[in-house]
């Protein structure tokens, strides 16, 4: 079996050569599939019905993963999907729409894809750390998280303008299928999406992060770091002894250094365990005249007896960052009410206690 989307548009000329068909049936299949989003093979009415059958005949699918839950938040905001794949397990994707905050800004609508199925990494206040590792996920179950997205905005004549690595797992544990999928999402002939309107999030596995830096790729990088020292990141990030966080500083620096993207550091915010300002302060003096960007993101409450600190203390831990000229940022709050974090839907399903899943 091979996914249409898992092709790059040189082996889908290849493929269409094979069956004996002519070069421009692989740029049709390529229109189709990244701009008119069909279900099935058979959809694609402009391909004679003997291709069509051929390529079923030979193996050929469309579109990995399939929609069993969709949510919305009340001001349509935020859409979450949950995914069925082929083998039955599912994933989570989510879609944001941003509104523009300035004038002659556009609105963005991004798209939150997910990596792996659970993930390894166990980061204890994280509901997809939760649930262990399962698989990783093929670059077409990727690609194919966008189309769905792709899809729905069509209807409503807008179209995917940024994309995150933010969903289930560790992208840079499934390297190899990740940078793939990127390749095919950015490539001009199949979705086109801009590369600098790419970020990958990590938890901060080093030798991942140098690896993507040599990729010749304008992507933007973000790093989980959540603590300032080893000891307590240890305890939110179970697997954090691999690489301390001076090496995470330092892997982050060689990325600005060798793509000229600044890389963003991620900290959610924990009542009671990282939010307090002598740990703002330490956070500050350690990226301290970096140049660096932090991204605070008060906790979505998943699993465990993790809670979100109280708005003034997130206040506080911000003004500390400030006054040390560190350029800071508390995400805006998206779609916590149709449980939004990452991890989270699937959780719910799963346990069958959300009630208000269609
Ligand atoms: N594995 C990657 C990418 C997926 S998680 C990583 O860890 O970076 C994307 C972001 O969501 C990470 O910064 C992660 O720390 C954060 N996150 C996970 N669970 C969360 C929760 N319950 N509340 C707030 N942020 C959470
Ligand atoms: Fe995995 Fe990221 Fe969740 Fe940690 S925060 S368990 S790395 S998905």
């Amino acid at each position: 079996m091979t996914d249409l989307y898992r092709l790059f548009p040189e082996e889908m000329e290849e493929m269409v050569k094979k069956l004996g068909y002519e070069r421009f049936r692989a740029d049709q299949i390529l229109h189709y599939i990244y701009k008119e989003f069909p279900k099935t093979i058979n959809d694609m009415l402009q391909l004679p019905a003997a291709m069509r059958e051929k390529l079923i005949a030979d193996g050929y699918t469309l579109g990995s993963a399939k929609q069993t839950h969709m949510i919305q938040s009340d001001n349509e905001d935020t859409v979450k999907l949950l995914l069925e794949l082929d083998d039955k397990k599912s994933v989570e994707t989510v879609l944001m729409r941003y509104r523009p905050l300035k004038l002659n800004t556009k609105t963005r609508h991004t798209v939150c894809v997910s990596t792996q199925v659970g993930c390894a990494m166990g980061c204890t206040f994280c509901a997809t750390g939760q649930m262990g590792f399962e698989r990783n996920m093929k670059a077409e179950e990727i690609v194919t998280q966008v189309i769905h997205f792709a899809n729905l905005l069509k209807e409503r004549g807008e179209h995917v303008t940024n994309l995150v690595f933010m969903g289930m797992g560790e992208p840079l544990a499934n390297y190899d299928e990740m940078i793939r999928a990127i390749r095919l999402l950015t490539n001009p002939r199949a979705f086109g999406l801009g590369q600098r309107h790419i970020t990958v999030s990590t938890i901060g596995l080093v030798s991942g992060i140098s690896k993507l830096a040599g990729e010749d790729l304008q992507i933007g990088l973000a790093v989980s770091l959540h603590a300032p020292n080893d000891t307590l990141r240890r305890r939110l990030v179970p697997t954090a002894s691999a690489n301390s966080v001076s090496e995470i500083i330092e892997s982050g620096r060689e990325y600005f250094k060798r793509t000229g993207r600044r890389v963003t550091f991620e900290y959610a915010l924990i009542e009671g365990v990282n939010d307090t300002p002598e740990i703002a302060n330490e956070l500050a003096e350690l990226l301290d005249g970096n140049g660096s960007h932090i991204n605070l993101i008060p906790l979505n409450p998943t699993a465990g007896d993790f809670s979100r600190p109280a708005k003034k203390r997130i206040l506080e831990f911000e003004r500390v960052l400030y006054r040390h000229n560190i350029n800071c940022t508390v995400r805006v709050e998206k779609g916590v009410e149709i449980a939004a974090a990452c991890g989270q839907l699937r959780t719910d399903v799963l346990n069958e206690k959300d009630a208000n899943l269609p």
